[in-house]
């Protein structure tokens, strides 16, 4: 019934098989019966010692337990999902298990380990994986990135995880999506679009039947109200998510979220409210609870001493987490969160009467605010078109979901209907690649940027050693740059710049990385090269740049030249680091020894 592309998986379909796999995919769409499923599945399956089938139950099961347990409970669960798959040679299942124990690890706050745990599953799941479960891998990924502040990250993959969603398949799979997006937004300060997506996930959320996921727009709805300053409006949702168990029947134990519902309390005016859930937040607290939950309990708990005219004490409340986030960003806490926080404090300092002290937090609030416009406006690229991209998913969607109720009468229209969406498949793929190229491409020469260098380089030193042979690294670093800007301007530099990234680019085989290191440096990794050819190389640039030619230079502009440092694999052997540090160190002593010249790292250990 559910053809799995590409997975052949040996387990034998047996009812409870069955049972377990129709647990699983109800996992959005209705999380109560989801749970009842898979139980008795798992019952199931174990009297007939049916090993393929205790797989997909504990998986479902596992993945329940994410959000209405602790992420120990879960691991535990999903290890012995992943013993079960593994048993059975089913490595789909192996695969999902691993993205579950990613997503515990994540809801323990441990934004990192996670990350690496579900980066690793990435390409062998996009192979095995049926759509909407690449999905929720995808979107594991986004939300690890969400969660370190890398938004454009966090935004390229919930677009991929989109693309995976196909309409015939999402599962209420849609909602999360929206669900995420819209965190997203908040995150970036971006409230009004956020509010939208809210809305129009609550709206579909209600043919699912998924407290928590509902609970989670309702947060996220609470949040956007707050934040437009229209908190009295927020406190229907608050009332509605205090209703709902805090059970597997209801938002889940771990979700609780006292202390938003709290601030938006306090800001409405409610203080009898806002000081009854900010108890429920402390009684809440615990080793699960997460960065961004802390502070904000901080903020809340100042907010309401403020209120009742306790200075002091509202002070002291915040002073736990001051020191650190006045020092700058920490892992864990969303510029959010950070933005909030440095703003009480400053509310406090002034009710305190200290000008000074407010000032200051007044000014790094300012710094953080202008840190997260800036991430705003990068991502904003990428928002618009995730954006327009949901949307008109949503239409296909709802276009192929009409198409299927009238298959019976015209087959036809559900082809074409079928056909458009194909068609739509092959834009997202090249939406994606532009982002893609704008993720790993400097804007000013064209030339690969550093972060696709960290990227490749590990990979290209692996393969350099299991062929044996030398992989060369060189870094250039132009001289006297900033000279050129202070004569000639800095748009001449730039247009410098833009010339040497060309004649970088011209002069690179296919298999060579050209990238713009930062500045004025550059670095080239050339495969199955040594460093004495990779150095002859480097001279030949350095006469050519030297010429001018390349350079297309102002009459009046002084010789141009450059310093560059080369080592590679086989003089320098170590870590990808190190191979970049013997180039660097021989950048160094060219620069030392006059500049306008290229040393090799081999050279400068003779000369030594
Ligand atoms: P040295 O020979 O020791 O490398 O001297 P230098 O002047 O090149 O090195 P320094 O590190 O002192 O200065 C680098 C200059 O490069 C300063 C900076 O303004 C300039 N620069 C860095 N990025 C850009 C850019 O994107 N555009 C322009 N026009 N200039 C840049
Ligand atoms: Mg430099
Ligand atoms: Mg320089």
């Amino acid at each position: 019934m559910f053809s799995m592309a590409g997975t052949a998986t040996p387990t034998p379909r047996t009812a409870a098989w069955r049972q377990a796999r129709r647990a699983w995919r109800l996992l959005y769409s209705d999380s109560q019966r989801c749970t009842a499923e898979a139980d008795a599945a798992l019952a199931n399956a174990r009297r007939r010692g049916d090993v393929g089938a205790e797989g997909w139950a504990r998986l479902a099961r596992g993945f329940n337990l994410i959000w209405y347990a602790t992420p120990d409970e879960a691991m535990h669960e999903l290890n012995r999902a992943t013993a079960a798959f593994a048993a059975t040679g089913d490595r789909a299942g192996e695969l999902l298990a691993e993205v579950g124990l990613a997503r515990s690890v994540w809801r323990r706050g441990d934004y990192r380990a996670s990350l690496q745990r579900v980066l690793r599953l990435r390409d062998e799941g996009l192979q095995r994986l049926r759509d909407d479960e690449q999905g929720m891998l995808l979107n594991t990924i986004a939300g690890c990135y969400s969660e370190l502040g890398e938004s454009q990250q966090a935004f390229a993959y919930m677009f991929q995880a989109m693309q995976a969603l196909r309409a015939a398949r999402s599962q209420g799979f849609d909602v999360v999506l929206y669900c995420n997006l819209a965190h997203e937004l908040i995150q970036l300060g971006d409230y009004h679009q956020a509010l939208s997506y809210v809305e129009q996930g609550l709206q579909r959320c209600r043919r699912l039947n998924n407290p928590r996921l509902l609970s989670v727009l309702a947060i996220n709805l609470v949040i956007c109200l707050t934040s437009l300053q229209r908190p009295a409006e927020a406190l229907p949702s608050v009332h509605q998510l205090l209703q709902l168990p805090a059970d597997g029947s209801g938002r889940g134990p771990a979700n609780a979220h006292y202390e938003t519902m709290a601030l938006a309390a306090l800001r409405a005016g409610d203080l009898a409210l806002g000081e009854r859930l900010l108890a429920l937040a402390g009684e809440a607290l615990d080793r699960h609870t997460v960065p961004d939950e802390r502070i904000t309990l901080q903020v809340a708990t100042a907010e309401l001493l403020l209120a009742r005219g306790r200075c002091r004490d509202a002070l002291a409340a915040l002073q736990p987490s001051a020191a650190a986030l006045c020092a700058g960003r920490v892992e864990g806490v969303s510029l959010r969160v950070h933005c909030h926080f440095l703003h009480a404090l400053a509310a406090v300092h002034e009710r305190l009467g200290d000008a000074p002290g407010a000032l200051a937090a007044l000014r790094l609030w300012q710094q953080r605010y202008v840190e997260r416009g800036r991430m705003a406006s990068e991502a904003r690229y990428q928002a618009a078109a995730l954006q327009t991209e949901l949307l008109r998913l949503q239409a296909q969607l709802a276009l192929a979901e009409a198409g299927r109720r009238r298959t019976e009468r015209a087959h036809a229209e559900l082809e074409a209907a079928n056909e458009q969406l194909e068609r739509k498949v092959v834009e997202v793929q090249t939406l994606q690649q532009a982002l893609q190229q704008q993720a790993t491409r400097d804007f000013l020469t064209g030339l690969f940027n550093r972060r696709h260098l960290d990227e490749v380089l590990p990979g290209m030193l692996r393969q350099a050693q299991r062929e044996g042979q030398p992989l060369a690294v060189a870094i250039i670093d132009l001289d006297h740059f900033k000279s050129v800007n202070d004569v000639f301007g800095h748009a001449a530099g730039d247009r410098l710049l833009s010339n040497f990234g060309r004649m970088l680019a011209a002069h690179s085989r296919r298999s060579d990385v050209a990238c713009r290191y930062g500045g004025e440096e550059f670095c080239l990794l050339l495969p199955r090269t040594s460093v004495a050819a990779a150095r002859r190389k480097c001279q030949q640039l350095l006469k050519l740049w030297a010429q001018g030619a390349a350079a297309d230079a102002p009459p009046a502009m002084p010789p141009l030249s450059f310093s560059a440092g080369v080592a590679d694999s086989l003089v320098a052997p170590g870590t990808p680091q190190q191979l970049l540090q013997a180039a660097d160190a021989a950048l160094l002593r060219a620069k030392r020894a006059g500049r306008k010249r290229v040393l090799g790292h081999e050279a400068a250990r003779a000369a030594a």
